[in-house]
């Protein structure tokens, strides 16, 4: 039988991707997905105009978030809610929390940006936004790249905003606990987001992973836009071994700017249960 085209993760501009939900779908749909989830950054407000979308073109849709949480030493770890309730309080309350520490983290990134000469980012970062609530790292990126810079959004990373770069501030996001909770509640499953993008030893991923199987968490993405074949590897190998639901998101946030477009990802491997039959 063939595999579903299923994506489960990817961004429109209501948090840090370039498409309006509308057209995120659409090309989804263009794309050949089967099945997709909108997982905009601590934020819901896409959900309604990406559904009734999906719905006009025939795409089955899923609810989707991806929350922000500090681990351990100041990680940040995303784990992806899928077929969250929109509507529900808790759910709304707890992501309005995490969103409204987004201004001031930009200011504190502004001001460091400022003193290696790059100078205007606030006000850049928050054009390219438009909501002081939802800067992100990417909106910054762009600002950069726009002001010649740098090349691309990518190497904007590389010089300025990775962690231990210049303009990399620490902040505190949810904690796991608060995600799980919020997910859980608002009747959605909780998966892991591109468990290959956070810099933890094999242990601490272990320990991640285990801490969050304890609190209810039921997956992994076990293929994301970002990875390689070995990384894809391990993490078949941690959903066997811990006995998540396997999932698939490109994670695109828009033409240009992403490792992969949407519902270009390869197949999960046979024996895995993918999260979907689950949804
Ligand atoms: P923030 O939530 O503000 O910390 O921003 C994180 C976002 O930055 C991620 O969701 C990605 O969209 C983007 N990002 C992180 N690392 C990179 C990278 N190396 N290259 C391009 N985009 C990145
Ligand atoms: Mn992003
Ligand atoms: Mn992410
Ligand atoms: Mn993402």
């Amino acid at each position: 039988m063939k595999p579903l085209n299923a994506d489960l993760h990817c961004h429109s501009t209501v948090s840090d991707g370039l498409l309006a939900p509308a057209e995120v779908v659409r090309r989804a749909k263009d794309n050949g997905v089967e099945l997709l989830a909108l997982t905009d950054h601590d934020e819901l407000g896409g959900l309604v105009e990406a559904r009734a979308t999906a719905d006009e073109v025939g795409l089955r849709f899923v609810d989707g978030v991806e929350i922000s949480i500090s681990w351990g030493d100041d990680q940040t770890v995303h784990i992806l809610g899928l077929g969250v309730d929109p509507g529900n309080a808790e759910l709304q309350k707890g992501l309005h929390q995490v969103r409204s520490g987004r201004d001031s983290r930009a200011g504190r990134m502004a001001a460091e940006l400022d003193k290696v000469g790059i100078h205007g980012a606030y006000e850049g970062a928050l054009r390219h936004a438009g909501n002081p609530a939802l800067v992100s790292r990417s909106h910054f990126a762009r600002y950069i790249v726009e002001q010649g810079h740098a090349r691309d959004v990518k190497s904007v990373f590389d010089h300025w905003l990775a962690k231990g770069k210049p303009g990399y501030v620490e902040h505190s996001w949810a904690t796991l606990e608060d995600a799980l909770r919020w997910i859980v509640g608002a009747g959605g499953t909780a998966v892991i987001a591109h468990p290959g993008r956070y810099r933890l030893t094999k242990a601490e991923r272990k320990d991640l992973f285990g801490a969050f199987k304890d609190l209810g968490g039921r997956g992994i993405e076990v293929l994301s836009g970002s990875q390689k074949d070995d990384e894809t590897r391990e993490f078949s190998r941690s959903a066997r071994e811990f006995g998540f639901l396997a999932s698939r998101g490109s994670d695109f946030h828009g033409p240009g700017e992403s490792w992969i477009d949407l519902g270009r990802l390869p197949d999960l491997s046979e024996d895995l249960i993918p999260v979907w039959s689950q949804l």
